[in-house]
């Protein structure tokens, strides 16, 4: 009867939580989450931006998801993986690296653009179902501690929970440690890129019977040569798990 009442005295009323949208909605107009202007929906690009971002999608290489021109099949592979395969099992990723996902990039890990995690959070849901649907656990690449403090926050780790809150997957944010706070990669060649990586992560030693077996999902906000990426999927598989993928917001794709 209790219930009967209620679904007939509620019914015919806009849903509190609609109320509550609106009412935020013209306190805080949701805005484009590139250029600011205004836009229908929180969480969404405008259309011109929207139309700027170079989306990553299928047909694509199998193991490290290059973008191809044509469909060539589910199992195929890029020249680069055929000759030279990556240490994972598989990397997906939502954006092409470009000037505007530096853009989208650079504000989200310097200029305290956190309230847009939810949105990449979903757009990386999309792009990785498949290796989500294959992960038992969440690792995202870890900052250095004196990194961490100046930022206030590690955007891979946000992107992580992120993730976690549509997929259910558990996160071990310190999965991974930074066992050296390597300079910047940006302006080093690869070679370099490689060699400053070296001995930057281990796997945290709490996790070290939990891991053995389990498939991981590793976060990072950007890919470009895939040398940190490299190395910590090294530092993951030596530590005894069974696989691993790559799941990255923007990524170089070479030409
Ligand atoms: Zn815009
Ligand atoms: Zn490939």
């Amino acid at each position: 009867m209790l219930l009967r009442d209620f679904t007939q005295k509620t019914k015919p009323y806009m849903a509190p939580s609609l109320w509550v949208k609106l009412g935020l909605n013209l306190l805080f107009p949701p805005r484009c989450l590139a250029c600011g202007c205004h836009v229908e929906e929180a969480h969404r690009f405008c259309t011109g931006c929207f139309a700027k971002l170079a989306f990553v999608s299928e047909p694509y290489c199998l193991l490290c998801g290059f973008p191809f021109d044509y469909d060539l099949g589910e199992q195929a592979l890029c020249g680069h993986c055929m000759h030279n395969p990556p240490p994972y099992d598989a990397a997906r990723t939502v954006l092409r690296y470009d000037e505007h996902s530096r853009h989208l990039v650079t504000h989200f890990k310097y200029a305290d653009r956190t309230s847009h995690m939810p949105a990449y959070a979903a757009l990386m849901a999309r792009a990785g179902a498949a290796l989500i649907a294959q992960s038992d656990v969440i690792i995202p690449i870890p900052l250095h501690r004196k990194r961490l403090l100046a930022r206030g926050y590690n955007q891979s780790a946000l992107l992580a929970y992120g993730l976690s809150d549509r997929c259910h997957l558990p996160v071990w944010p310190d999965g991974l440690l930074r066992t050296r706070n390597t300079p910047p990669q940006a302006g080093l060649s690869r070679a370099q890129r490689l060699k400053n990586v070296v001995g930057a992560f281990r796997v945290n030693h709490d996790y070290a019977d939990a891991l053995r077996g389990k498939s991981v999902l590793l976060i990072d906000d950007v890919m470009t040569t895939g040398a940190t990426i490299h190395h910590a999927t090294n530092m993951v598989l030596g530590a005894g798990a069974k696989a691993v993928y790559v799941l990255t917001l923007a990524r170089t794709i070479r030409d």
